[in-house]
């Protein structure tokens, strides 16, 4: 038992070091990234289940580190948070999606709006209001056409400061969304204190729709919340006719995912647009 005990102990040590070891390596490379031109961002439409039409897109960070290839988001933003990397390149990013939305304007393919994540460490970074405000007068992109995604424990990290600073970012104009809805802790009396614009479900509870009867009523609930608080709801990761019909029929409004189109490079976005004009 002590043998095996110790090679257990062994076991783990190597196993933490190549961890430790990946992450760093990761974090060397993601400082290098956006010198080397080596992130882009994609855009995923986001629909009115009603009618299909085009209503805005949320934009979605992709790196291509070299010869690693492609690299998820879940595998390296958390890296990016750690270690703060995550300001600067959520800046970028910001920068990037609003010249982008700007650009489809002044080209007439329409005001378009665009949404873009924001995490913790961002949110609380001092100067995350005055970011967004610089990034809006550089791109001369209309503040309406700009939303913020943050998720439940974003808000909660230090709920007065988020307040405040989703207060000011009120002021400035730009919508609010909170993300993946229903995974987090917020009770209905935070949601009250921000000033929000819209929920989006999050996509766990629209996986199993329409045969899952817990996510079919926690999905009904969720539409009625954002009824009550007089939000507009967005359906995540929706990817059939049948999860698409469901949440017609519950009165949600929009929807996001693999059904309608997945995230595209703003290239292909653009022929979208040219498109569906
Ligand atoms: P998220 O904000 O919840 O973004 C939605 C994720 O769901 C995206 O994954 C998208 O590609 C994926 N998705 C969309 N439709 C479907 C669908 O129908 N089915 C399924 N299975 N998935 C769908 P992605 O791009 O890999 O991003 C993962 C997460 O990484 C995001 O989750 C977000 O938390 C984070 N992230 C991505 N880009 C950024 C960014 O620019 N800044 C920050 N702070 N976080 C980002
Ligand atoms: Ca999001
Ligand atoms: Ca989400
Ligand atoms: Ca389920």
């Amino acid at each position: 038992a002590k043998s095996a005990g110790r090679n257990t102990y062994k076991f783990f040590t190597a196993e933490m070091n190549l961890q430790v070891r990946e992450r760093l390596e990761l974090e060397n490379l993601l400082r290098q990234a956006e010198a080397r031109n080596e992130l882009s961002v994609h855009y995923q439409p986001q629909v009115e289940l009603a009618g299909g039409r085009l209503i805005g897109c949320e934009a979605l960070l992709r790196w291509h580190a070299g010869e690693r290839g492609n690299i998820p988001p879940d595998r390296f933003i958390p890296v990016a948070e750690d270690t703060g990397l995550i300001v600067p390149i959520g800046r970028w990013i910001l920068k990037t999606a609003c010249a982008q939305a700007q650009a489809w304007r002044q080209a007439g393919l329409g005001d378009l709006q665009v949404a873009v994540n924001a995490s913790a460490v961002q949110l609380h970074h001092g100067d995350f209001v005055e970011t967004v405000a610089t990034v809006l007068a550089e791109t001369g992109l209309p503040p309406d056409l700009l939303e913020i995604e943050l998720t439940e424990s974003t808000l909660m990290t230090d709920a007065d400061s988020a307040a405040a600073t989703l207060r000011a970012l009120k002021v400035l104009g730009v919508g609010l969304a909170i993300d993946d809805f229903g995974t987090g802790y917020s009770s209905l009396a935070y949601l009250k204190r921000f000033q929000l614009d819209r929920l989006k479900i999050d996509r766990s509870f629209i996986n199993d729709l329409p045969a899952d009867k817990d996510d079919a009523n926690i999905t009904r609930t969720i539409v009625g919340i954002a009824r009550n608080l007089g939000l507009s709801v967005l359906a995540e990761g929706v990817e059939t006719p049948a999860q698409h019909q469901f949440l017609l029929e519950h009165g949600c409004d929009e929807g996001q995912g693999y059904l309608f189109s997945r995230p595209l490079p703003a290239g292909s976005m653009e022929a979208l647009l040219r498109a569906t004009g």
